[in-house]
Parts: structure tokens; C-alpha cells; sequence
């Protein structure tokens, strides 16, 4: 089945310049901003420019500039808020959600970036 993307959902507004947010980092294919509910110290989400809806849509249909650029941008952030392990930073997690499972609210892809406290195991066990 084909990856339908909804131009009407919030980052998109976002990218178009409809809505506001608080920008931490912006490069020519991708855009770093900080969540509206954050899940903790640094909740940054980093988001490619480009009409995806999921890791997997990424991977499959951008082209390489815009995979380089958005994981780099990715690692940009880590290093600017101090977080990296290799630069004396306490750690952090990256982590895309994607549809019903994953619980993926806003449907254009995007990373969490997620720091500044310790943060329990990943999933919690049933
Ligand atoms: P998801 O569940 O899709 O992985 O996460 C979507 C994230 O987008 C949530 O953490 C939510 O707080 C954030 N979010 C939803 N609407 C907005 C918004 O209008 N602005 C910003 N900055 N973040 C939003």
C-alpha cells in the first residue's frame, strides 16, 4: 500500500509557516523544534522537510541528501545540548513512533529527542 501523507496535520502547518514554534535548529531539508509537552529536561523533535510519514517512508522514498541531513542535524542538537556520552553528556534517546502501535499522534516523521534525566527502560514489559 502506498504512503498516503496528510498535508493538514500540525507539522506541516508548521513547515508552511501557519503555526508558530520554537525553533532550536533549522537546516535546508530539516527542522529541529522543541515539543509543546515535554517528556522531559530536552524534548526536541527534528523533522524532515519533505512530505513523509514514517521512518520507513523516509528511508524508502528521500533521497540521500535528505537522510544525511536530517541525521546530522539529529547529532547537532545531541552535541548543542550537551548530551552526547562522547562529549561528557549523561545520555539521551532517539525514538520515532509510527502508526497505531507505535502510537504515532502527529503523521509526519519525526524523532524525538529526549534528555536531561535519566529515562527508565524503553518499553514498559506487559
Ligand atoms: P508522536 O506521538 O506523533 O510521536 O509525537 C507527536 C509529538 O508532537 C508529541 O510529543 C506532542 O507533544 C508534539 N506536538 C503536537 N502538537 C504540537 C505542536 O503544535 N507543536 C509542537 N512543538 N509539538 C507538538
Amino acid at each position: 500500500m502506498p504512503f498516503h501523507y496528510d498535508d493538514q496535520n500540525i507539522f506541516a502547518k508548521i513547515l508552511r509557516g501557519e503555526i508558530p514554534n520554537d525553533t532550536v535548529a533549522e537546516t535546508e531539508h530539516s527542522l529541529a523544534f522543541n515539543d509543546i509537552g515535554p517528556k522531559a529536561p530536552v524534548h526536541v523533535l527534528v523533522i524532515p522537510k519533505g512530505r513523509y510519514v514514517s521512518h520507513d517512508h523516509f528511508a524508502a522514498e528521500a533521497d540521500e541528501a535528505e537522510i544525511v541531513d536530517l541525521a546530522r542535524l539529529t547529532a547537532r542538537v545531541i552535541a548543542e545540548m550537551g548530551l552526547s556520552p562522547g562529549e561528557g553528556g549523561e545520555g539521551y534517546r532517539v525514538i520515532s513512533n509510527a502508526g497505531d502501535h507505535g502510537v504515532q499522534e502527529v503523521p509526519h516523521y519525526h524523532l524525538h529527542i529526549l534528555g536531561g534525566r535519566p529515562l527508565g527502560r524503553m518499553v514498559q514489559a506487559d
